[in-house]
């Protein structure tokens, strides 16, 4: 506890970033508390402070707090990072009052009792440092009324969201979506009627009877009632958890995790296995993540709730006149354009690559692709658009996620397949079906080359090899390498000091191929995948990655001729079934 001479000039405001932190106490002296939700322009400063591994929201808090505009700041003893905050605010001196509340895990008779008299000397002190006194009508009434639940919902769970994480969840999802993290979800059961009126008949003590009797008689009923909200994963009452996230009315569930922080991991891991709502499970470190990738997946999620996938019947003739529907799947390397006519076949198709450009490589892969099928764009009935381009494509009647058009093209490609592994050139991801091909959960890795094409392609460079020399010449090893870099970079070295050893190439390629394979495993098993598996995108045409993706999963791996077209056609069929 510090609190420093000087008072606040402005408001009295307390800033505080957990819902334990008692806001209707400090109101009834007269304060506001704010949040702290925003994420740090720049982490520069937490950085020269604390340890890098500080989690990013830490870091974030941290920087709040070192704003010369923060006077007050209660924090409570969450975690680790949250006493680290508190020892550097307190070193820096730059928030005049400063207090840690210390938290109990349990919400038993005798831990709200030890409660109430953290919460006593939090009000002396508060009461000492700001000259107020406190009164109970203030208090009662900064009470918020209790919001009810929306019924068809999706909830934001995990590690502290910063408003822009929120913010993005809300644009993406058509379900109204709740922040039940942190500070999102303070829920303090409103005071009984009694507790204005009745005096406590027992309290003689101090001078101020009125008074006195009063923060007596509102932390009696104020410490069980802020204590008992609705428990975060800091408590250890896991059940009451539970049923937060199988609550009536949940659509689903996106679950943030924190780089840098355990706690999330577990609860996710735990909630993923025993609950049938559908989860998306995000990391951030904290920073404003790349827009694209958490849009992607969440729009994803967004489709997948809204049963899009599911339209797995086959596709139809509709209306008079030929009817011809355009899909577009511009990924990293390539761009993939396909035609289907009204009954779903494939009139035309074509692989370009991608170039510089997103748009150029879609203009060119249009093109080609009218060309093929001698039709000219005013034949087009629908054009859509998908893969981590779609957005930059002109003329495109409507886009739709990779995720969602992956799951229609391999139900079309192969209908019983349970699982689609998608391997590109710069992210993988693994998809779970239902028997009708509609998607049921998925995972991707796009926020590094580990376990892609891209990883691939660098080690096959680093080792002179063509690509086709690459995915063969791994079917030849003898002996087991182990590849323990899963970074380009330093799997890129280790490569280079196996051959400096007279490794032989086809143990090393191997070496690798496992290596993906083993990460690409991993994902599947947060996604509870299962056989039939099919293999889509570039790394599909990779004989040795199959081969070392069905070792480590026991089971076959299937791919198709037409596999590296799955988005394109998949975006086609969807735009077909669109027209009803
Ligand atoms: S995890 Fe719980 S105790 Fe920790 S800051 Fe969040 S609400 Fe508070
Ligand atoms: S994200 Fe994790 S480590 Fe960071 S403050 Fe919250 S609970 Fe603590």
């Amino acid at each position: 506890m510090t609190q420093n001479e000087t008072r606040p000039e402005r408001g009295l405001t307390v800033h505080y970033p957990c819902k334990y932190v008692p806001a209707e106490l400090l109101a009834g002296f007269g304060a506001g508390c704010w949040p702290c939700t925003h994420e740090a322009e720049s982490f520069d400063r937490a950085d020269e402070l604390a340890h890098p591994n500080l989690c990013g929201y830490g870091k974030s808090l941290l920087a709040h707090a070192l704003d010369p505009s923060v006077h007050a700041l209660v924090l409570t003893s969450c975690c680790d990072v949250m006493r680290r905050v508190y020892d550097i605010v307190r070193s820096e001196g730059s928030v005049d009052f400063l207090w840690m509340l210390d938290l109990p895990h349990l919400r038993g008779p005798r831990e709200v009792a030890r409660f109430r008299g953290e919460l006593m000397r939090l009000a002396e002190a508060f009461g000492a440092w700001s000259g107020r006194e406190f009164s109970l009508d203030a208090a009662l009434a900064s009470f918020d009324p209790p919001v009810p639940r929306t019924d068809e919902r999706v909830t934001l769970l995990g590690a502290h969201a910063p408003l822009s994480l929120v913010d993005t969840c809300r644009d993406e999802l058509s379900l109204h979506v709740e922040n039940g993290t942190c500070t999102g979800f303070r829920q303090v059961a409103s005071p009984p009627s009694t507790l204005a009126r009745a005096p406590r008949p027992d309290c003689h003590a101090c001078g101020d009877e009125n008074e006195a009797s009063g923060l007596d008689r509102f932390l009696d009923w104020y410490a069980d009632a802020l204590l008992n909200q609705t428990p975060c994963m800091r408590m250890d009452d896991v059940a009451a958890r539970g049923a937060l996230i199988d609550a009536p009315g949940q659509r689903g569930v996106i679950y943030h995790t924190m780089k840098f922080c355990d706690y999330y991991g577990f609860e996710y891991l735990e909630a993923s296995r025993t609950s049938e709502v559908p989860m998306l499970k995000i990391e951030t470190d904290g920073t404003r993540q790349s827009a694209g990738q958490l849009s992607t997946r969440l729009k994803a999620f967004d489709e997948t709730l809204r049963g899009m996938a599911e339209t797995g019947g086959d596709a139809h003739a509709h209306a008079d006149g030929p009817v011809y529907v355009l899909g577009v799947d511009s990924g990293s390397t390539s761009t993939d354009a396909v035609i289907v006519d009204g009954d779903g076949a494939i009139v035309a198709s074509v692989i370009v690559p991608t170039g510089a450009k997103a748009s150029a490589g879609a203009r060119r892969a249009i093109e080609e692709v009218l060309g093929k099928a001698g039709l000219t764009d005013a034949d087009l009935t629908l054009r859509v658009a998908t893969g981590y381009g779609r957005g930059a494509i002109d003329g495109m009647d409507s886009t739709i996620t990779e995720i969602t058009c992956h799951a229609r093209g391999a139900h079309f490609l192969a209908p019983g397949a349970r699982t689609i592994i998608d391997i590109g050139g710069q992210d993988s991801k693994v998809i779970h079906l239902d028997e009708a091909g509609g998607v049921t959960n998925f995972v991707m890795n796009d926020k590094c080359a580990a376990g892609t094409g891209r990883f691939l392609e660098a080690t096959a460079r680093a080792m002179e090899l063509s690509l086709d020399e690459f995915c063969r010449v791994g079917l030849e090893w003898k002996h087991d390498v182990k590849i323990s870099s899963m970074c380009t970079v330093f799997a890129e070295s280790e490569v280079v000091s196996l051959v400096a050893d007279d490794t032989p190439v086809a143990d090393i390629v191997h070496g690798l191929d496992m290596s993906v394979a083993g990460k690409t495993a991993s994902l599947a098993k947060r996604v509870k995948a299962e056989p039939p598996y099919l293999m889509t995108g570039g790394v599909a045409q990779n004989v040795g990655v199959v081969r070392a993706l069905e070792d480590v999963l026991g089971a076959p791996v299937t791919t198709h001729e037409d596999s590296q077209l799955c988005g394109a056609i998949g975006a086609a069929l969807l735009g077909l079934e669109s027209l009803g």
